[in-house]
């Protein structure tokens, strides 16, 4: 069991730091929103942020110069086509009761988040999320930065809302930190976190890596395997 994490020696001063797309909910709820109502070009411009050639921030402007939808509509088509982990709501409950806060980092939109935090009963007193937000002026949308420096931290290419820059500000606060999450976003922070649980390409990335994680598939797995610990 050791060898699945680099070092855990207080969890006394914890924090949990978890992606919300693709690692909290099933499917990438931007990636919908913009293959579904974008066409040919949110393909083309996903492309070029995949090769390193456009940074999140550009894109995401680049989208919603296209795309049309009221907040209502755009909540409404998230809701009927993404679920949240069945797992999260209980794994919330665990770790509140434990004192551990849970910080959401993402490059999505907090909008998204607190609306589904919001929808499926989640309480958010110990949920801090740290996201983009759209602003919404009719069916007109706009994408406003919660880090304005599209740089990745660790150099890893532009991952909009750097993770490990938000790792390392939770570090002067907590001892240890848990990360959580899925993606290529996730990387940087998932290199320099205390411990790792991943899912997706994250887990693909890590193992070639040679850097220690915890797979998982929900969020009862997490909950099961800290609940040993704890
Ligand atoms: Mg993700
Ligand atoms: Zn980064």
């Amino acid at each position: 069991m050791a060898a699945n994490y680099k070092r855990l020696d207080d969890l006394s001063n914890a924090a949990i730091v978890s992606d919300f797309d693709g690692t909290i909910t099933d499917i990438d709820t931007n990636d919908l929103i913009y293959f579904t109502f974008g066409g040919q070009p949110s393909y083309e411009i996903e492309k070029l942020i995949a090769q390193g050639k456009l940074g999140v921030k550009e894109g995401a402007l680049q989208h919603f110069k296209r795309i049309r939808l009221t907040e209502h509509e755009f909540l409404s088509f998230i809701f009927q086509n993404a679920r949240l982990d069945e797992g999260f709501k209980d794994f919330c409950e665990f770790i509140s009761q434990k004192g551990i806060p849970l910080i959401v980092v993402s490059g999505g939109y907090i909008n998204t988040i607190s609306s589904f935090f919001k929808k499926e009963g989640i309480d958010s007193a110990n949920i801090k999320i740290y996201a983009n937000r759209l602003k919404f002026n009719g069916c007109h949308i706009e994408a406003v930065f919660f880090d304005e420096s599209d740089e990745c931290e660790s150099g890893l290419g532009p991952c909009g809302n750097c993770k490990l820059r938000r790792l390392r500000e939770l570090k002067t606060q907590y001892r240890t930190i848990i990360f959580i999450g899925d993606g290529t976003t996730d990387r940087c922070a998932a290199r320099e976190a205390d411990m790792v649980f991943a899912k997706g390409s994250l887990r693909e990335y890590l193992t070639v890596q040679g850097i220690p994680y915890i797979p998982f598939n929900d969020f009862h797995d997490i909950r099961r395997f800290l609940n040993a610990l704890l």
